[in-house]
């Protein structure tokens, strides 16, 4: 280390707590990476978890103009790299990718960011992706005056026919970006002014991956679930297919 200020995360981190919490979950190389992306105008702060899951910790982070960004960094040791890696061979652009824990989580954080471009050009409500290096991702901070959006599953749906039109528009949107989310749950999607916001999408598959029908009747019954402990008692599963089918057709 030529330059002992270099990772020195008081700046990144004013406060100590959240210093020795983060030195203890990431390495001198996430201090690194932070750093860079914090020098290239990404973020000034890393202020505080927004969420600690076993694969990844999601950050709030700003700038000194007072823009947040929503900063998610994927922990080598504890991500399921085998899972990973099953994904990764079925994607042409990962298929190169070395039999290396550490290669594997960076190009799952690649596969993220990019499923996240998609996403946003095919008009999918998601957050938009900024930048992704190493396992450091950085996105749009989904949330308002600073709090973050809460997920489905802690939300309170003002006009639940509208929030259904608009889940069923976002999958139907994935469906003609050639995407299968594979993991949609109340979890992994947030409410902004009654909008679902869609994210987690590193495990993606495209609509030609041999499982892509399972991983797809399983997203509908998930969702179909939670549509119905809000209170949508009649939706059954072909009304909800149909009308993600009809959305499809009409935007083809
Ligand atoms: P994982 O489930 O793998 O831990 P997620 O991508 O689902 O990671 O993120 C975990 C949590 O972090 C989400 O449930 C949400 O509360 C929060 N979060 C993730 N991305 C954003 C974002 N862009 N803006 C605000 N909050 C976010
Ligand atoms: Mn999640």
């Amino acid at each position: 280390m030529s330059n002992p200020d270099e990772f020195n995360l008081s700046k990144l981190f004013p406060e100590e707590d959240l210093r020795k919490t983060f030195e203890k979950v990431f390495d001198k190389n996430v201090i690194r990476v932070i750093h860079n992306l914090a020098s290239l105008g990404h973020f000034d702060h890393l202020e505080f978890t927004i969420s600690t899951g076993k694969e990844a910790h999601v950050f709030r982070a700003s700038d000194n103009h007072g823009h947040y960004r929503a900063v998610k960094i994927y922990k080598i040791e504890t991500s399921d790299f085998k899972r990973m890696e099953d994904y990764l061979h079925f994607d042409p652009r990962f298929q190169k990718v070395k039999n290396d824990k550490r290669q594997i989580v960076f190009a799952w954080t690649q596969k993220e960011f990019s499923s996240l471009r998609k996403l946003k050009e095919a008009g999918v409500p998601a957050p938009m992706p900024l930048a992704a290096k190493e396992n450091v991702l950085v996105m749009e901070f989904i949330g308002e005056k600073g709090e973050a959006s809460p997920r489905l599953k802690d939300a309170r749906i003002g006009d639940l026919e509208k929030f259904y039109e608009n889940v069923v528009k976002a999958i139907a949107a994935m469906l003609n970006a050639k995407l299968i989310h594979g993991d949609l749950s109340e979890y992994n999607i947030l409410v902004k002014d009654d909008m679902p916001i869609i994210i987690d999408v590193g495990q993606t598959v495209p609509t030609i991956h041999p499982n892509a029908k399972t991983f797809y009747e399983r997203d509908i019954k998930n969702m179909l679930k939670v549509f119905h402990r809000l209170g949508m008692k009649e939706l059954t599963y072909d009304q909800f297919y149909a009308d993600i089918k009809r959305v499809k057709e009409r935007k083809e």
